[in-house]
């Protein structure tokens, strides 16, 4: 297998222009959840880009539970996108769920994220497979670890190396937090693959009281990175406010792991 340790014994770094993830480069993603207009977007990634983070976070293509929510701004959104990219010298993120939408995002976007609803969308899997753009592949909401790395497997087999792994929480019976960390993933699939695994502390609680002390944890339990959704005022925002963080708290944050992380 691809992913497989035995394939490759040392570890993947996903190279995206200066940004490095994997071995003892940790990325820090960060953005709101959702691009809901220019400025929320480009204020909040200035924000988050000062604090330190050196990737941009924010879909256009939204999976809501609701068909009557917010279902982003679609391939319009895109453009966006790439602007910002280039006007603030940063890598992009944004997720794609439709195999059609694979190349245009792959032209506007640095890095492609599959979602933990599309983890076992192995149409979108394969399209994804041809692109040598890097992808990041969450966690599916109940997914076994070996479900999870022949998910990667698939976007392996044409020849990209370029995956990174998310967690994101997984559903269990307990309601106390949007989804229950399985952070002991993060030493097991090390032993398992090469490559790079991050973290989700947003997606995983739901509470953004709790995105910090579990991004410590992440960073102890030797992840990769994480990916934290941030608003730049969350009490307006149109998907998952409650675990974003507003700038202060985001700022903060990253003030206190810089020194574990040994970053300036
Ligand atoms: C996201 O990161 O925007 C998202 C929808 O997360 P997940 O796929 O983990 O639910
Ligand atoms: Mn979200």
């Amino acid at each position: 297998m691809h992913f497989s340790r035995e394939f490759k014994p040392t570890n993947t770094i996903v190279k995206i222009n200066n940004v490095k993830i994997g071995g003892k480069f940790f990325a820090i993603i960060a953005g709101p959840c959702v691009i809901e207009s220019p400025e929320q977007y480009i204020e909040t990634a200035k924000i988050v880009k000062e604090a330190g983070a050196n990737i941009i976070r924010g879909s256009v293509f939204k999976p809501r539970t609701s068909p009557y929510s917010f279902q982003g701004l679609g391939r319009e959104g895109l453009k966006l996108i790439k602007e910002l990219g280039e006007d603030l010298k940063i890598a992009t993120i944004t997720e794609v769920m439709d195999p059609r939408d694979i190349k245009i995002t792959a032209n506007h976007v640095d890095i492609i994220q599959i979602g933990a609803r599309n983890m076992q969308n192995y149409d979108l899997l394969k399209e994804a497979s041809k692109s040598d753009v890097p992808i990041l592949l969450k966690r599916g909401m109940s997914a076994t670890i070996d479900e999870w790395l022949y998910s990667a497997e698939y976007l392996m087999v044409e020849g990209n190396e370029n995956i990174i792994l998310c967690e994101r929480g997984i559903r269990t019976f307990s309601t106390t937090t949007r989804n229950t960390l399985d952070l002991s993933v993060i030493p097991l699939l090390k032993m398992r693959t090469h490559l790079p695994i991050i973290v989700d502390p947003s997606h995983a609680t739901g509470n953004r009281d709790l995105i910090a002390p579990v991004s410590k944890a992440a960073i102890a339990s030797n992840a990769d990175g994480i990916m934290i959704e941030v608003h730049y005022n969350p009490d307006i925002a149109k998907c998952d406010g409650a675990q974003s963080l507003p700038p202060e708290m985001f700022i903060e944050l990253i003030e206190q792991i810089k020194p574990i992380l040994e970053i300036e």
